[in-house]
């Protein structure tokens, strides 16, 4: 393995770019901005998917598959949704190439689209556009709809996972009767994602509603789950969307009530992207490398033998095999890595880098002795113990690890949560102490933007079940009701 990591505390954003690589996760592509997931950053999005999709099917979702493109004028329609991607957007204008006759490939004039197609950003208007064909009474309804998919937004500033021009994602889109259902269907999601964010990710969130500066263009509500990096940076990690009927307003999508009334349809989107990857990564992970929450870990344990020639080599696969065996009837992935091109302290290294949560290595002694090295990558201790019930042991230890990342995790939010009340103290608070600050705001959209302005913080959300407290607005004294969290953010 080459040299280690930059650490966190001399360049926190060196360190993560440098991890990304050297953890074989990703790797900038030859197009700007858009990004190659290595086989290792795959496994571990398709482990997040595989939950994830179970989690949509369970709450009564099922998986379909829309257009890549979408008719410029579909984007037209809803007013809001049009303004909020039109700087962001990828066109598609011709159809065919052809060679100028010198031997240069150009662009086909002659074949121009007659209406061009804009490479989704997100699918809501071609989404809503297909529901028009789907929906004419209330029996029709609800539909439960997932789609995963990629989608392109032409974003400026970009970095690998967090925020990339062409990302990964899935995207909801659901129809419902009533404002109360779709709410519902909202607040389900929102809760869906936080509950895989928490027992799945190992980290803590915060539920809570954006503003109206931050809505989602063409949303009436924008629910979110906001977590903090060690940073102390703020990552908006998945957002559920309540879009009222504006969606089915703009493509006329209408059906008849029980009681025979023509009504518009309401409508809920929701979305996590492989920006979950960036929050896994920057969440947990130290100055050795990453450290995997053991449920997301494509391998949960690796063995490593340390032997002196070959035959010993052979006793210990004889030994490692009944261990691999046992893990295995538990479900428990785990890698046997007996290459003889790499020394171990180099494979413990590189595990240590590939945040492996469960190292086991044996060596001539252990044989002896019926004993096994066990070592955990979190806390980065390692302990000689009996091979009695090693598969119990390390099953308790892989939920220990799992928990103890949640933990850490959640302690860090909590001290870097600060509730302050003048806006001194909250410049202060965001320069030497970075995470979430709660603190009093007025309500208006132009306080939100002035704060933004002069401090670079933005208000994450306002939290759901919010605490009522009177206080009055940091930057302008008027009265406000309650505390929102405001942070930098990725
Ligand atoms: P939105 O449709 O804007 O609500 O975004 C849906 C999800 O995609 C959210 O969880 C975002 O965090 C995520 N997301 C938005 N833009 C990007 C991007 N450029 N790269 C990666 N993820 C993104």
């Amino acid at each position: 393995m080459s040299k280690g990591l930059t650490s966190r505390a001399e360049d926190y954003s060196q360190w993560y770019n440098e991890l990304v690589a050297k953890a074989d996760l990703a790797e900038h592509s030859a197009v700007r901005g858009c990004m190659v997931i290595k086989p290792y950053g795959y496994s571990i999005w398709e482990k997040m998917q595989s939950v994830l999709d179970q989690k949509f099917k369970e709450t009564g979702h099922s998986n379909a598959y829309f257009p890549l493109f979408i008719p410029k004028s579909f984007f037209s329609k809803e007013a809001s949704h049009v303004d909020g991607f039109a700087t962001e957007c990828a066109v598609v204008t011709h159809y065919r190439l052809k060679n100028d006759g010198t031997g240069n490939i150009i662009v086909d004039e002659e074949a121009k689209l007659e209406e061009e197609l804009i490479v989704r950003p997100t699918s809501e208007t071609i989404i809503w556009n297909t529901y028009k064909g789907w929906i004419q009474s209330y029996r029709d309804l609800p539909i439960l709809v997932n789609q995963w998919a990629n989608v392109v937004r032409w974003e400026m500033r970009t970095r690998l996972f967090l925020r990339t021009a062409e990302f990964l994602w899935q995207e909801g889109h659901t129809a419902h009767a009533t404002r109360e259902e779709a709410v519902e269907e909202t607040e389900k999601m929102l809760e869906v994602y936080a509950d895989f964010a928490e027992n799945w990710l190992a980290l803590p969130v915060v539920r809570g509603k954006k503003t109206a500066n931050e809505r989602f263009a063409g949303a009436l509500d924008t629910y979110c789950i906001e977590a903090l990096m060690q940073d102390g940076k703020a990552l908006q990690a998945g957002t559920s969307h309540f879009l009222g009927q504006n969606f089915a307003k703009a493509f006329d999508v209408k059906f008849t009530s029980k009681e025979g009334k023509q009504e518009f349809v309401w409508a809920t989107s929701w979305g996590v992207s492989t920006r979950l990857m960036g929050a896994l990564i920057m969440a947990h992970s130290d100055d050795a490398g990453l450290v995997l929450p053991p449920k997301l870990a494509p391998i949960q344990v690796v063995i490593v033998p340390i032997n002196k020639g070959e035959e010993e080599l052979a006793r210990i696969t004889v030994v490692a095999d009944d261990i691999i065996a046992q893990l295995k009837a538990k479900g428990i992935s785990v890698k046997y890595d007996d290459r003889d091109t790499q020394r171990p302290g180099f494979k413990f290294a590189e595990y240590e880098m590939k945040g492996v949560p469960v190292r086991l290595a044996i060596g001539g002694r252990d044989l002896d002795n019926n004993t096994i090295e066990v070592a955990r990558r979190d806390t980065r201790t390692k302990e000689t113990m009996s091979r009695d019930n090693i598969a119990d042991v390390v099953e308790s230890l892989l939920e220990e690890i799992q928990n103890n990342i949640y933990q850490k995790a959640h302690r860090f939010k909590e001290e870097n949560t600060t509730k302050v009340d003048t806006y001194e103290e909250f410049k202060r608070v965001l320069d030497e102490k970075p995470g979430f600050v709660a603190a009093h705001w007025d309500g208006t959209s132009e306080t939100e933007q002035r704060i933004k302005e002069e401090t670079k913080a933005t208000i994450r959300c306002i939290p759901l079940n919010n605490e009522q407290e009177e206080g009055v607005c940091i930057l302008t004294g008027k009265p406000s009701t309650q505390r929102v969290l405001f942070a930098r953010a990725y």
